[in-house]
């Protein structure tokens, strides 16, 4: 099979990228590692500055992606070896077994009321759980189920319930090759998995919160999630017993800034989205008290300042100085820091904390693509500057927050330049 450009990632960046060569009649291949496109984007609740609903704008573009004539997408796929032959690069790619006929499945979830287990939920991060035979999540692109084989008991329930035969325990992973003529890398960005930072007491995984010491310590994006239109609970509850948290604080910084777990970057969203969920959670819960913990506000957006200043007034505590360690207390997580404006060492009690975790590279494709990465594992953008999208390989391009933490807005436009420069690129060398 041949594609003009190949665009590794489907969330925003790579969906943005692959729209734009589609409208301008390119043929694209979208390669996606997950069972879904959509990103972390489709997993936020609203947007800053704008507090549009990230959902409402997401799924569109994950239905004209999933639609669009040009746009041929494989998800729950990797790539797995590139080479570059002559001008075109011939590129295997490993379709993942879903154990369930994508074709037939008509994701109606009836295999999910049967299967009798559950695991945590791995788009909620472990705030509920969810089936071994399972659709993602409720706008999952393509809706189809999938199982997942380490936690399927072999009940067999799921293929009797199936109204269209679609289980099939036998399926093989697929290797798929392709030849392209361009590559866009937008395999965005890890988070900093809070476990790491010892002293603030999450001790579960990303995904899991179950294992925490202290459940009413979660991560920013768990706090996302409890604020979604999409929520997993009917109101914002806390996780470890179920009530409204009326004392929240948010601890900024958790993994950025901080050589002391080796990431000295600014995650540079952490500031506005943790403004951005105390903004939202005073809408939640109107007589709730919030607590800023932070270190600089950097609101360097158009309109951030104003947004930070609007939090603000509404009667968001902030509080200068980085926190130096989370106890337990009766369940309740205390906060221990330094003011630096007062010089005292406070220590304060709260319902939740909130965990305003940073984001990191994500290089797994650096080697097999042979475009190398900055010392933080970022891909890296030899003339970032003046030609932002090109990499150290010739016909390959980046976008998004695979080159560094960055937010919606830069992200897009990132990708309309990606898919600009490979168009140009493309008709530069000619078929
Ligand atoms: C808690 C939190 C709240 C935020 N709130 C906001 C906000 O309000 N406003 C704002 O502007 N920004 C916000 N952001 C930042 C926002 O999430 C990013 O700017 C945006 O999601 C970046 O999109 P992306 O496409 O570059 O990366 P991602 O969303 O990370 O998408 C990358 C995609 O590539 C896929 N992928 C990864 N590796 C591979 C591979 N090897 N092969 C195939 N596919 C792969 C992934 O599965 C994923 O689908 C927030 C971030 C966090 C952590």
């Amino acid at each position: 099979m041949e594609y003009d450009v190949l665009v590794v990632g489907g969330g925003i960046a790579g969906m943005e990228a692959s729209l734009t060569l589609g409208d301008a009649g390119f043929d694209v291949l979208l390669v996606e590692k997950d069972p879904s496109i959509g990103g972390h984007m489709i997993q936020l609740s609203k947007v800053f500055p704008t507090t549009d609903c990230a959902g409402c704008i997401t799924t569109p573009k994950m239905a004209a992606t999933a639609k669009h004539p040009k746009i041929k997408l494989l998800t729950y796929s990797e790539v797995k070896g590139v080479e570059k032959v002559g001008k075109k690069f011939k590129v295997r790619i490993l379709k993942k077994p879903r154990y369930v006929d994508e074709d037939a499945c008509i994701g109606c979830g009836r295999c999910e009321d049967v299967c009798p287990v559950l695991v945590p939920k791995e788009f909620e991060y472990g705030l509920i759980g969810r089936k071994a035979v399972y659709i993602p999540f409720e706008m999952a692109t393509p809706k189809k189920a999938l199982i997942d084989l380490d936690n399927c008991i072999m009940c067999g329930r799921c293929e009797r319930a199936c109204p269209k035969e679609a289980i099939n325990f036998l399926q093989e992973p697929e290797e798929i090759e392709v030849d392209v003529k361009a590559i866009i890398i937008a395999t965005g960005y890890n988070l900093f998995p809070p476990e790491r930072k010892k002293e603030y007491g999450y001790t579960g995984s990303l995904t899991t919160i179950h294992t925490n010491a202290n459940p009413n310590i979660i991560h920013a994006m768990q706090m996302e999630r409890l604020l979604a239109p999409s929520r997993p609970y009917n109101a914002l509850l806390r996780p470890g017993d179920g009530k409204v948290p009326e004392k929240v604080a948010f601890v900024l910084c958790t993994g950025s800034r901080d050589k002391s777990v080796g990431n000295p970057l600014c995650s540079r969203v952490c500031c506005m989205y943790s403004v951005k969920q105390a903004l939202l959670y005073t809408s939640a819960v109107p007589f709730g008290e919030v607590t800023i913990y932070y270190m600089d506000i950097r609101a360097f957006g158009k309109g951030f300042e104003e947004f930070y200043n609007m939090v603000k007034e509404l009667g968001v505590r902030f509080v200068r100085g980085k926190v130096a360690k989370i106890e337990s207390r009766n369940g309740n997580p205390v906060v221990v820091v330094e003011n630096t404006e007062t010089g005292e060492i406070e220590e304060e009690e709260y319902d939740m904390v909130v965990l305003s975790v940073g984001l990191l590279s994500n290089p797994e494709l650096a080697e097999i693509l042979g475009v190398e990465v900055n010392p933080y594992g970022f891909f890296s953008q030899p003339e970032e500057s003046t030609n932002p999208a090109i990499t150290n390989v010739e016909g390959i391009f980046v976008a998004g927050t695979a080159t560094c933490p960055k937010d919606i807005p830069d992200t897009v436009a990132e990708a309309a330049a990606a898919a600009a420069q490979c168009i140009a690129y493309i008709k530069e060398v000619g078929s």
